[in-house]
């Protein structure tokens, strides 16, 4: 990914995010790490597709058929509204798999405030993956998904997401 993608992608964030995915990939940088790509904005299609991966429907309801293509565990999630961002991160050229090296690239986007459970257990665990702390707020996907077709624009529904959740405000766009 040249400098050039990497703001473009970066751009695709609320200014919030934007500030701190940036800081996150210096950080990762400075620790020994090479941030290979961010996978920032993402339509509401494109993660209906990525998300039908390995599954199929069933009487009225989506199921797993091969758990060995299942990419995500979150059908909406907060990439279409500008609050998520995907790493690929390497140590010297390499895709990181150590669940320890994985940790520190958390770590680091924890300290600046962001939501990872790429530590967890959990069967929607995704290492790669970093969120605006959105449930914190009360304020969930389906919600965003609401106010964006009733707004129209993405800076809209971002406007009106800084009068619901008050750390968004005050970033300049
Ligand atoms: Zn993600």
């Amino acid at each position: 990914m040249t400098g050039c993608e990497l703001d473009a992608a970066l751009r695709t964030l609320h200014p919030g995010l934007r500030e701190r995915a940036a800081e996150h990939i210096a950080r990762t940088e400075r620790a020994g790490f090479e941030v290979r790509e961010l996978i920032a904005w993402e339509s509401i299609e494109r993660r209906e597709e990525l998300w039908r991966r390995g599954r199929a429907l069933e009487a009225g309801a989506w199921r797993v058929r091969d758990p060995a293509l299942i990419v995500t565990h979150s059908r909406l999630g907060w990439h279409p509204f500008g609050f998520a961002y995907d790493l690929d991160v390497t140590r010297e050229g390499k895709p990181l798999r150590s669940a320890r090296a994985w940790s520190r690239v958390g770590e680091l986007g924890r300290t600046l405030g962001l939501d990872w459970h790429g530590d967890s257990s959990a069967q929607w665990n995704n290492r790669h993956h970093f969120q605006w702390p959105m449930g914190a707020a009360g304020v969930w996907p389906k919600d965003a998904a609401k106010l964006f077709r009733q707004h129209g624009s993405l800076e809209a529904l971002w406007r009106e997401l800084e009068r619901r959740v008050p750390e968004l405000r005050g970033v300049a766009a």
